[in-house]
């Protein structure tokens, strides 16, 4: 029975959890290429709609352990639901690695700008930075 499942799992996918510490798993590797394919950020309701018979917990606690190894960053983008995104090969989800999100009013998708990094702050005296959520609204490529 493992061993089936080992042989079903995508080596390509699997590498890149290994890579970044996560024990591949044929559900990780499931939310991994729900994510990869939709090419912009999901909501945990999102995600679910790409399974049959999955327990919403054990979608969440894969995302929970994505994110605690920066497989997939969260965006706040104010529309009330968390979205999820992939972060890239190298991401270490430090301050150099943000990125600007974009969220289209239009057709309601976020989308990673990840050329576009967060601008450097210079915070006053006595702030610590620990974490900036910086979106932007308008309409994407498909909607102007
Ligand atoms: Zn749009
Ligand atoms: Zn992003």
């Amino acid at each position: 029975m493992i061993f089936i499942e080992i042989v079903k799992m995508n080596n390509d996918v699997n590498k890149k959890l290994l890579h970044k510490g996560v024990k591949p798993t044929s559900m990780r590797q499931l939310v991994y290429e729900v994510l990869d394919k939709q090419k912009k950020a999901l909501n945990l309701y999102e995600i679910e709609q790409q399974f049959d018979n999955v327990d919403r917990s054990t979608i969440f606690r894969t995302l929970k352990t994505f994110q605690d190894n920066c497989v997939i960053h969260r965006i706040d983008d104010g529309t009330g639901a968390v979205k999820y995104a992939l972060c890239d090969e190298n991401c270490t989800c430090h301050l150099g690695d943000l990125h600007i999100h974009f969220l289209c009013i239009k057709c309601g998708q976020t989308h990673c700008l990840k050329d576009m990094p967060i601008p450097k702050m210079d915070l006053p005296n006595g702030f610590l930075f620990k974490s900036a959520n910086f979106v932007v609204k308008g309409t994407c490529p498909k909607c102007s």
